[in-house]
């Protein structure tokens, strides 16, 4: 939250309740997600808010857009290099805390310079193996 604070955003109560929510939120909430549980104490909230809001976030680096589901955007918290573990089936994101190295050929690669990574796990997790059974 101090994070926030710090760098002077200014803060109006629905901003606030986005940001407290958003803090040390390890879900990697979408918008839609964001929007329905804030709406829950401010009904007046509208989706508008909500986008902008993220995208002031973003702007600033606080959150990060993760593009892992066509058919929304999620919000990582976590603005550190990571990957991710995706189950295919409750679309829960987990964090990975690790490095690979990958390496692309060179005939593939030529003269790219190479700045990063981010590795996408696909799978089902161990909730939705059992569910399944
Ligand atoms: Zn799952
Ligand atoms: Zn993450």
């Amino acid at each position: 939250m101090q994070k926030f604070r710090d760098k002077g955003l200014k803060l109006t109560p629905q901003r606030l309740a986005i940001m407290e929510y958003l803090d040390g939120n390890r879900n990697h909430p979408s918008a839609d997600d964001i929007y329905s549980k804030i709406r829950k104490i401010y009904p007046m909230m509208s989706f508008a808010t909500v986008y902008n809001t993220l995208e002031t976030l973003k702007k600033r680096g606080d959150v990060v857009e993760i593009t892992i589901d066509p058919e929304r955007r999620h919000y990582d918290t976590d603005t550190s290099h990571h990957h991710h573990l995706i189950c295919k089936k409750c679309k829960k994101i987990k964090d990975i805390h690790r490095d690979f190295s990958i390496n692309i050929p060179e005939d593939q690669k030529g003269a790219f310079e190479v700045l990063g990574n981010h590795v996408e796990f696909y799978g089902v997790c161990p909730t939705c193996n059992t569910k399944g059974e």
